[in-house]
C-alpha cells in the first residue's frame, strides 16, 4: 500500500525569538533530520516564555500530528516554560528526579561551582518520560510516548541540541516510523510553453496524491518531478511507471530526458552515440551556444568549435557571407542564417552546424523584426533548415530561449533520423 508520510510539528520556545534580533534555526535542522527519516514537517511554530499559550499549543498540533518537537526553555529560569507546559498538555506529572539532579550537580563539581538551587528545576521530568542525555549543557532533554504519540522536549542552543537529537532521538524515530522508499522520476521537456503542458497533464497527475508531481519551469525548459512514497522499492517503482507512462504518452518526443539530464549533455549523447560532430556560428547569443554545449565534460569528443560573428564585417570576414546579402535581407534573416550554418559547416568539417542570428533587444527592433525575433538554423547532410521564432523578455531570457530552442532543433532532428 502506498504510505502516507508520517507528521510532525515543530514549536520553537522563546520570547528572544520573537525578536528582530533573533531566528529559529533549530526547526531547520530538525526538518532536514525528519525528512531523511520520511518524515513530513507539517507545520512550525515560535511561541513565547507564556505557559498556558504554549500548553494551549502543544493540544493543537497534538490533535494534528503524532510527533511533536518542542525547542527551548528548558533552562533553570523562571521564564523557562517547556516542562511546566508540556506537564499540563499531557495530564501527566512532574516528578523530581534525584539521579538527573546529581548529574546537573556532578558537572557543576567539574567546573569547579556549586550548583545554584534553580538548576534543581531543571531536574524535573515529566511521568513516565525517557530522559534525554545533554552532553553539552545542564538540560537533559525528555521522550514522552502518550499512547503512541510522541512529545520531545529538546534544549535551545543549537551544541546541545543536535548531539541530543543525532543520538538520543534519530534510533527512536527511524523504530517508531514505519520503512520508507522514496523513489523520484525526473523528466525534462522542451518547445512547450508551462501552461499549455500543465493544461494537458494536469488532468492525469492530479488523479494521484502518491506519486507527488511537481513542476518547475525555467525559460524554455521544464522539469517534472515524480516522487513515490511507498514500503518496498517494487511499489515505488510500480507507482512511478504507472504515472510517468500517462505523462510519457501524452507528451511525447517533447520529453527530452526521463532522468534529468540537461539538453546540451543529451544532444552530446546522441552525437557520440552516432560518431557525429556538431559546430556554431553565433551572433545575438555572443558565444552563450558554445558555452552550453560545453559545459558537457567530454564534449570535444563531438564539438568542433565555432564562431562568434557579431558584426557584419565579421559575418563577411570569417563566414564569407556576401555582403549584398546582408545588404539586402540584414543580418537577422532567413538567408543570412541559412549562410551562416552552411559556411560554419564547411569551414569546420562538422557533421552538423547551428547559427543563431536575432534581435536580443532591448533597442534594434524593426517592424519587420521586432525585439525578440531569432532565426535558427541547423546545416546538416541534406541541407539546411531555418527557423524563425519570436521570443518574449528581455534581453537575457531572448538569448537563453535562442540558445534552447537551437540546441532543441537539432535534438529533434537527431530523434526523427534515429527512429528512420
Ligand atoms: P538554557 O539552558 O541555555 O537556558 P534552554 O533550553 O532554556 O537552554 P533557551 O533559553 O530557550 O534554551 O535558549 C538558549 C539559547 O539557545 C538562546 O539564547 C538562543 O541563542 C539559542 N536558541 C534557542 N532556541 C533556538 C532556536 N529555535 N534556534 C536557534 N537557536 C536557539
Ligand atoms: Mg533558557
Amino acid at each position: 500500500m502506498p504510505l502516507q508520510p508520517m507528521q510532525a510539528e515543530i514549536i520553537a520556545v522563546g520570547s528572544e525569538l520573537l525578536t528582530p534580533q533573533k531566528i529559529d534555526t533549530d526547526s531547520l535542522y530538525l526538518t532536514g533530520e525528519l525528512n531523511a527519516l520520511g518524515i513530513e514537517v507539517v507545520a512550525k511554530a515560535v511561541v513565547g516564555d507564556d505557559r498556558e499559550r504554549l500548553s494551549a499549543m502543544i493540544r493543537d498540533s497534538l490533535r494534528r500530528s503524532p510527533i511533536v518537537i518542542l525547542t527551548g526553555g528548558l533552562g533553570p529560569t523562571e521564564d523557562d516554560v517547556t516542562r511546566d507546559a508540556v506537564a499540563s498538555a499531557l495530564g501527566r506529572e512532574l516528578q523530581f528526579n534525584l539521579a538527573v539532579c546529581e548529574g546537573i550537580e556532578a558537572r557543576f563539581r567539574l567546573m569547579n561551582r556549586r550548583m545554584a538551587e534553580i538548576n534543581r528545576r531543571q531536574a524535573y521530568i515529566i511521568a513516565g518520560a525517557d530522559i534525554l542525555n545533554n552532553e553539552n549543557g545542564t538540560a537533559p532533554g525528555q521522550w514522552v510516548d502518550d499512547n503512541g504519540r510522541i512529545v520531545i522536549l529538546l534544549p535551545g542552543p543549537p551544541n546541545e541540541l543536535k548531539p541530543m537529537f543525532s543520538r538520543g532521538c534519530l534510533p527512536k524515530l527511524r523504530a517508531a516510523v514505519p520503512s520508507t522508499v522514496i523513489r523520484t522520476r525526473f523528466y525534462r521537456v522542451s518547445g512547450m510553453p508551462e501552461s499549455e503542458l500543465d493544461q494537458l497533464i494536469s488532468p492525469v497527475y492530479t488523479r494521484y496524491s502518491n506519486p507527488v508531481t511537481t513542476i518547475l519551469a525555467a525559460p524554455g525548459d521544464i522539469q517534472i518531478h515524480l516522487r513515490a512514497r511507498t514500503e518496498t522499492e517494487p511499489q515505488a517503482e510500480a507507482l512511478l511507471s504507472e504515472l510517468g507512462a500517462q505523462i510519457e504518452e501524452l507528451l511525447g518526443k517533447r520529453i527530452y530526458s526521463c532522468n534529468g539530464e540537461p539538453l546540451e549533455a543529451v544532444v552530446g549523447t546522441a552525437l557520440r552515440r552516432r560518431g557525429e560532430t556538431l559546430s556554431v556560428a553565433e551572433s545575438c547569443t555572443g558565444g552563450l551556444l558554445a558555452g552550453r554545449i560545453t559545459s558537457v565534460a567530454g564534449a570535444s569528443d563531438y564539438f568542433a568549435g565555432g564562431f562568434t560573428t557579431y558584426t557584419e564585417a565579421m559575418k563577411s570576414s570569417v563566414l564569407s557571407i556576401d555582403p549584398e546579402l546582408l545588404r539586402v535581407h540584414t543580418a537577422v534573416s532567413q538567408p543570412v542564417a541559412e549562410a551562416m550554418a552552411l559556411a560554419c559547416r564547411e569551414r569546420t568539417g562538422s557533421t552538423y552546424a547551428l547559427s543563431v542570428t536575432g534581435v536580443a533587444g532591448p533597442g534594434g527592433g524593426t517592424e519587420q523584426n521586432p525585439v525578440g525575433t531569432v532565426y535558427i538554423g541547423l546545416a546538416g547532410g541534406d541541407g539546411c533548415d531555418v527557423r524563425r521564432m519570436r521570443f518574449l523578455g528581455d534581453r537575457t531570457r531572448v538569448r537563453i530561449l535562442a540558445v534552447q530552442s537551437a540546441l532543441n532543433l537539432l535534438r529533434v532532428h537527431l530523434d526523427s533520423e534515429s527512429g528512420r
